[in-house]
């Protein structure tokens, strides 16, 4: 056919030479996905199932981030949702009904637990909190109409490790799902489907993009019955993730096993010289006795992160633990983690209920991948300058 330039910038004729083999996965972007014939065309979500239908249920990027996810968490499936948060909501949208119970732990990420209270209630579903180091004590909790159980080892801030069979063994007797919030451990250090979780989540914001660049968050489930459940709700929700995104959250997986060990290291080392400092009541990093739950991140974790809080001695008040943090010139003041720098950021836990009596003395740490006896001085020059306030 003869076409006009303005037809041939739509419709080119010339193209770039083929056979281009390279190590990174490519970005394809596309709302569009081209069908061969008429008859072909559908709308169905499931690409596992029938193929490539619409950009909204990913693209060759997101999908091979979701499979690479699903793989390293040892799941069934994986979806891929905008962040950690849309992950969140999605999990809640697909599994609930109105007249349903839900059990969420008290150190449950603060929009979690805002998004069970504000918006789940107001549809009718009942939620009831419960002390993160419960174990099997959960037993009592549960209701007839008990749906699901959330977990989120450990906590955040508070940094309780929970006794994740146990709760799974109860949950399952009572016929309820057990989510998990596994951020922590990056789908890594805890292996949530061998301890008999049905459902993770992870804010792939955190470990997995690694660089604190992007938004992105994944759910993987462990049969197909969740994945069907999710996948439909996935698609009228309309949590479409950006390829963009994808493709830099897939370069972050190439260089997580290096970060991952990296951080553990300088974490693990900051967090036992800050036991011996003086101004510290004590150190809540899950791999240090002192931590609540220390003996189930023992027995169920193969490693730990770089993220963990501190406490200060009662003496020390809200302004001194802020002048603190106000005279640290490596570690930088901001919320999300898991990036390469470090970051610390005060907490107030003196109006919260039902926590760890915390006050204002609570101080999370994010260990990125400074030299480790630069971050030990910069902690030691903030400590002298709050004790001479
Ligand atoms: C950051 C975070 C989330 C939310 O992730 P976003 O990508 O920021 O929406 C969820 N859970 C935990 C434990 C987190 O730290």
């Amino acid at each position: 056919m003869k076409k006009d330039w303005k037809t041939k910038l739509i419709h080119p004729d010339a193209h770039a030479p083929e056979g281009f083999r390279s190590l990174a996965m490519p970005t394809y972007r596309g709302s569009t996905v081209l069908f061969p014939k008429a008859a072909t065309v559908q709308d169905t979500w499931d690409q596992h199932a029938v193929g490539y239908t619409y950009g909204l249920y990913g693209t060759p990027t997101t999908l091979e981030l979701a499979a690479q996810i699903c793989s390293l968490e040892g799941g069934y499936r994986t979806f891929i949702t905008p962040g950690g948060q849309a992950a969140i909501s999605l999990i809640n949208l697909a599994f609930l009904k109105s007249g349903d119970h839900v059990l969420v732990p008290e150190s449950i990420y603060t929009p979690n637990r805002k998004f069970a209270v504000e918006v789940l209630r107001r549809f009718g579903v009942e939620i009831s909190f419960y002390l993160p180091t419960i174990g099997s004590g959960i037993v009592s909790h549960f209701r007839p109409n008990t749906r699901m159980v959330w977990c989120e080892s450990p906590g955040s801030i508070t940094m309780e490790v929970q006794d994740v069979p146990a709760i799974v063994a109860a949950a399952h007797k009572a016929g309820a799902l057990v989510v998990l919030d596994n951020t922590w451990s990056a789908g890594v250090y805890f292996n949530a489907f061998a301890h008999g979780v049905d459902v993770t989540m992870q804010a792939l914001t955190k470990y997995i993009g690694g660089h604190s660049d992007i938004l992105l968050g994944s759910i993987t489930v462990r049969d197909e019955e969740a994945y069907k459940q999710l996948g439909s709700t996935h698609q009228l929700v309309g949590c479409a993730a950006s390829p963009d995104d994808c493709s830099l959250a897939l370069r972050g997986l190439k260089s997580l096993a290096i970060r991952l060990k990296t951080v553990e290291g300088s974490a693990l080392e900051l967090a036992r010289w800050l036991a011996k400092r003086p101004e510290i009541e004590t150190v809540l990093h899950p791999a240090l006795p002192s931590c609540p739950g220390h003996e189930f991140w023992k027995r169920d974790f193969t490693g730990s992160s770089g993220l963990f809080s501190i406490v200060f001695r009662r003496e020390f008040g809200k302004a001194q633990v802020h002048a603190f943090v106000d005279a640290l010139e490596l570690f930088e003041i901001g919320y999300s983690w898991a990036g390469v720098a470090s970051l610390a950021v005060a907490y107030d836990f003196q109006s919260v209920k039902n926590r760890p009596e915390y006050g204002s003395r609570i101080v999370r740490l994010n260990i990125g991948l400074e030299d480790v006896q630069d971050l030990t001085g910069d902690l030691e020059q903030a400590l002298e300058r709050m004790r001479s306030r």
